[in-house]
């Protein structure tokens, strides 16, 4: 799966996640090493020179909403 994640004020994106279904809830989840390869990531500080793809991304408030 595909996941996004805050790193201070920049938005990354993480893909090819084996994610876990727990066959009680649904609820997703991820296994150790899972967990241990995104903190290695995010240890490395999500290295923009390693990203395979760059995003553009809309920013959204719900407050413009409400102005109508
Ligand atoms: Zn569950």
């Amino acid at each position: 799966m595909r996941s996004a994640f805050w790193h201070d004020e920049r938005l990354v994106v993480v893909e090819d996640i084996p994610a876990l279904v727990c066959a009680a809830c649904g609820e997703r989840f991820y296994d150790d090493a899972t967990v241990i390869a995104l903190d290695l990531l995010r240890g490395r500080g999500f290295p923009p020179e390693s990203a395979r793809a760059e995003l553009r991304v809309g920013v959204f408030s719900l407050d413009d909403l409400k102005k109508g």
